[in-house]
């Protein structure tokens, strides 16, 4: 794969294979934040995220697995095959799915969902930010790092000069900004903006970076301040495109590129769009001389077994509609090629 874009080596953290059910980013998190839920005797654990969210996904089935249920307020997005896969593999994991109109009412569907559940079920249920990035969660991703910082120490790779990472909910780049700083290596991380600026932005990935050292340093006095450098990530939107969940050309051909070279399977909505940077970073020469390391952040184990011969008729009606119109082009092309 570094050869067809111009560099000596790529290297790629392979998170695709965190889980053996699902893996992904969000398993890093949910290792601590599932704990949490257990540790509080929650029956049900409350989450948010787009339709076709990893993250709802990941925790209705990793919750199953610790014998809870999980509960997704969905909002809408463009519409994928991948969006049916993860619906289709929620329902099959026991999740309960609401879709919500606008994000405006986030605040007041929580409040009422939990006091609806409280009423009816006797206990309220554990709630998960989206994306999993609180404090705990994101200590999964100051892990990461250490796992990083290890594999470097074994020789596997050469420290890494610059990461590059998709941001959403920010969590996983916060926990590496911190596990970076503390175990001593100095790589820069290149994020790669797939969300809205006004949800994410260089002050709000460091006021949650701010907010998690606060929660660590509460919970062991001996964890370090750090002070962060200017230069330490560059969070960029030129590989965006026009919105959230919307795939973009370049995107689709790194996703076809990493697909031939190397057999894994990107997401047209995170880690194509990274890589896509990437690539374009590479052949800008920007990345000459350079060690880099590519983040996959996506789930590479195959659900379609899992989710085959499923009726969608089964789920809420309201997502039906996923099933019924069409996906968007870029995912189409992708589907014939
Ligand atoms: C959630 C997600 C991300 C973004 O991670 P954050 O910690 O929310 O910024 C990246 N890639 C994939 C595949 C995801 O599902």
């Amino acid at each position: 794969m570094g050869g067809a874009i111009g560099l000596e080596a790529l290297y790629i953290k392979r998170d695709d294979l965190s889980g053996t059910e699902y893996g992904g980013n969000k398993v890093r998190k949910l290792e601590f934040l599932l704990a949490d839920a257990l540790r509080c005797r929650a029956r049900e654990v409350l989450t948010f995220g787009y339709a076709g969210s990893n993250h709802a996904t990941a925790t209705a089935i990793y919750a199953k697995r610790l014998g809870m249920r999980g509960i997704s307020m969905l909002l809408p997005q463009p519409n994928s095959r991948a969006v049916r896969r993860n619906l289709l593999a929620s329902y099959h994991a026991g999740a309960e799915l609401h879709e919500q109109a606008t994000r405006f009412l986030l605040g007041l569907d929580t409040l009422l969902q939990s006091i609806g559940h409280a009423v009816a079920r006797g206990k309220r249920p554990y709630i998960v930010p989206a994306g999993g990035s609180s404090p705990l969660g994101v200590a999964g991703f100051v892990n990461a790092a250490i796992e990083l910082k290890r594999q470097v120490e074994n020789g596997l790779m050469p420290p890494p000069d610059v990461i590059y990472l998709p941001v959403g909910s920010m969590g996983s780049a916060a926990g590496l900004l911190i596990g970076l700083k503390l175990c001593g290596l100095a790589t820069r991380l290149a994020a790669i903006r797939v969300i809205d600026s006004t949800r994410a932005n260089p002050a709000a990935l460091a006021s949650l970076t701010r907010r998690t050292l606060a929660f660590l340093r509460r919970h062991d006095s001996a964890f370090p301040t750090l002070e962060f450098d200017d230069d330490a990530f560059e969070m960029r939107g030129d590989y965006f495109g026009e919105r959230y969940a919307l795939y973009t050309p370049a995107g689709k051909e790194a996703m076809e590129l990493i697909r031939a070279r190397e057999g894994i399977p990107l997401d047209g909505t995170y880690t194509a769009k990274t890589l896509a940077a990437l690539i374009g970073d590479a052949r800008g020469g920007k990345l000459d001389r350079k060690t880099v390391l590519f983040w996959n952040t996506y789930n590479s184990g195959d659900l379609s077994r899992v989710v085959a011969g499923m009726d969608y008729h089964a789920l809420p009606r309201r997502f039906h509609r996923y099933f019924e119109e069409d996906v968007q082009p870029l995912d189409r092309c992708l589907e014939r090629s």
